[in-house]
């Protein structure tokens, strides 16, 4: 199948490493030349725009960071929209709020094109294995002709209901995961200032009731779990502003429906305390840096 992927960041380029993997033909846009170089090194051709890598294609793929770079690369005269063969489906894996989806794929609609909103979940592990989870928010029809596709690049590709769902569900989760994150963050801060071995209380905890993925998977206290990026100074993973961008759109959606947030609001306050201090760039789960530091250093 020739597909155009747009999008090639920490998610996007192993994503579509695996779609070439697949065997799938790819034409690949990026404002980031590296970024396509690197892509067109392992198989892929270049377009100079949305509008070019979108013109060939039998289904587009875009993954980009927020709601502004989705509405650009589907809607300006050098877009997706412009370029795109009728009746071609159109995927978003971006996380966006699900007012924008909305409004793209009314607009796709309009010319004969399907829409999807696919956000994804398993982080950029699960981009390079191959065993992300997809929410997919589409017509049922749409869903099952997207499924094979959305199968190279991850295990679960789970229908949510239609347009914008995916977005719902995924919107929801990283509200919990963020203020889970947190939670983790301050009993372990807690415990190591009590006096307690980190490793015995991540042990404790992930065998008890306060077990979680972000305890027993991407513990924030250094060294806990090796793999997490804890152990290798925050670097790489989920950038702490993604998170912040993420709690705002649930911030966001819940005022419209009038539905109160009470610790998705003092999330959100935390996160972007962390990125005002200078750490947006690190992983979120270095939240914990903000309890451990004490006498002017980092404990
Ligand atoms: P990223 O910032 O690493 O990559 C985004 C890419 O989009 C960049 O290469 C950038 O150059 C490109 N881009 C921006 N504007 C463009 C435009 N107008 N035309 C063409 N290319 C453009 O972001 P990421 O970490 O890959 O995340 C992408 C999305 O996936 C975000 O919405 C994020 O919230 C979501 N997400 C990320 C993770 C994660 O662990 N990083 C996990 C799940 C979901």
């Amino acid at each position: 199948m020739q597909i155009a992927f747009i999008g090639l960041g920490n998610m996007g380029a192993p994503m579509a490493r695996n779609l070439l993997k697949a065997g799938h033909a790819l034409t690949v846009f990026d404002l980031n030349a590296n970024a396509v170089a690197s892509l067109c090194e392992a198989g892929a051709s270049r377009a100079g725009s949305a509008k070019e890598a979108a013109a060939e294609a039998d289904v587009v793929i875009t993954m980009l960071p927020a709601a502004v770079h989705v509405r650009r690369v589907y809607q300006a005269d050098d877009g997706v929209l412009a370029g795109v063969r009728r009746g071609v489906p159109l995927v978003d894996c971006s996380t966006i709020d699900p007012s924008t989806v909305r409004d793209i794929a009314e607009a796709a609609r309009a010319q004969g094109n399907p829409f999807a909103d696919a956000p994804v979940s398993g982080g950029t592990g699960g981009a390079q294995a191959g065993t992300l989870t997809f929410m997919v928010g589409a017509e049922p029809a749409l869903h099952e002709r997207l499924s094979p596709v959305l199968s190279a690049m991850g295990r679960n590709v789970v229908r949510c209901g239609d347009t914008g769902t995916g977005q719902i569900a995924k919107i929801c989760n990283n509200l919990i995961l963020g203020i889970s994150m947190i939670g983790v963050s301050e009993a372990m801060a807690l415990g190591e200032r009590l006096g307690i071995d980190a490793q015995v209380l991540a042990g404790i905890v992930n065998t008890s009731t306060g077990r979680c993925w972000s305890s027993d998977t991407y513990n924030p206290y250094p060294g806990v779990i090796e793999t997490a990026p804890a152990a290798r100074g925050y670097t790489g993973g989920f950038g702490a502003e993604l998170m912040l961008k993420d709690l705002g759109l649930a911030n966001d959606a819940a005022r419209a429906v009038k539905q109160p947030l009470f610790l998705g609001a003092l999330a959100q306050q935390v996160y972007q305390a962390m990125c005002q201090r200078g750490d947006a760039h690190l992983d979120f789960s270095g939240v914990i840096r903000q309890y451990r530091e004490r006498d002017g250093g980092q404990a």
